[in-house]
């Protein structure tokens, strides 16, 4: 990919997807921090992504303390809580179950190592782990990992998992709400497929570019710029996943953002959601080719 560099903090991507450099502005968006960013398009694939973003440095620093503790429309209101934690699960064992890990799960010997990327405080890695998985995460938030080893006792890697060589293969990896945030989805995944052992699984979850996105426009509760540098259709999705070596086992599409969380406006929106292949976010579990 050719990356025009403008200045030492800002760059201009190419499409991951196709490689081309044509794309149309759709249009700009705040951070909140007084800072604009536009929602580009690429001309040839359909690809939505931010251009001109900031460089990978650039991005460090925005997933220090305040992303994970301050409530705003991009971060989260306390990610370190009890009722946090316990939602994350909530919603990673639905996912699980929607992707049939239960079974791919019981299909493999012991030992099982797994890793997730993005693992931020390591909730699924300690989930994983009280099911037996050697269990790995990595991130590069360093107060979420932190928090993670010292309160919950995880083995995490404070880094970039591009940097980061392992020395045994994983049988499982996930990507839970991570690609969406990545400057390389590609190049991540293309070491996703190095690291996974030969019958390995990956799982990831991200924003859908489809569905109920269309209804909201630009106020998209996933359009949270600059944090969220792509928006995949399911249709992307599955031709990055094959890019880059994976075949798609199962999917699926959940979520409505309609009403507010714990209502019955919400709950009714999201059944509907889900049965009518209409949600915001999709789910994928894929194997090597
Ligand atoms: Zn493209």
């Amino acid at each position: 990919m050719q990356t025009i560099s403008e200045n030492s903090t800002m760059e201009s991507p190419n499409c991951i997807l196709c490689g081309s450099g044509d794309k149309k502005n759709c249009f700009s968006k705040s951070s909140g921090k007084g800072e604009h960013f536009t929602l580009v398009k690429c001309r040839r694939c359909g690809l939505q992504y931010i251009s001109p973003r900031p460089t990978e440095e650039g991005m460090i620093a925005r997933y220090q303390s305040t992303y994970f503790t301050e409530r705003t429309d991009r971060g989260y209101n306390n990610y370190f809580s009890e009722s946090t934690m316990r939602e994350i699960t909530r919603v990673l064992k639905l996912n699980l179950r929607d992707l049939h890990f239960f079974d791919f799960e019981s299909s493999l010997a012991q030992p099982r190592r797994y890793l997730d990327i993005g693992c931020a405080a390591g909730y699924s890695v300690l989930f994983m782990r009280e099911r037996g998985w050697d269990a790995w995460g990595i991130d590069i938030a360093a107060e979420c990992i932190r928090f993670g080893r010292t309160n919950l006792g995880l083995t995490l890697i404070e880094g970039d998992y591009l940097a980061t060589e392992f020395s045994q293969p994983f049988h499982c990896i996930t990507l839970w709400a991570t690609i969406e945030h990545l400057h390389r989805p590609d190049m991540v995944l293309k070491k996703v497929h190095r690291d996974l052992a030969p019958q390995g699984r990956l799982f990831l979850s991200t924003c859908r570019a489809g569905g109920f996105m269309y209804l909201y426009g630009k106020q998209w509760r996933y359009y949270n710029f600059p944090e969220h540098l792509y928006f995949f259709s399911y249709r992307q999705l599955v031709r990055l996943l094959r890019k880059t070596g994976f075949t798609v086992r199962a999917h699926s599409f959940y979520g409505s953002g309609i009403g507010r969380p714990g209502t019955a406006l919400r709950k009714i929106a999201d059944i509907a959601a889900k049965r009518l292949l209409l949600g915001d976010m999709m789910i994928v579990a894929a194997g090597k080719s």
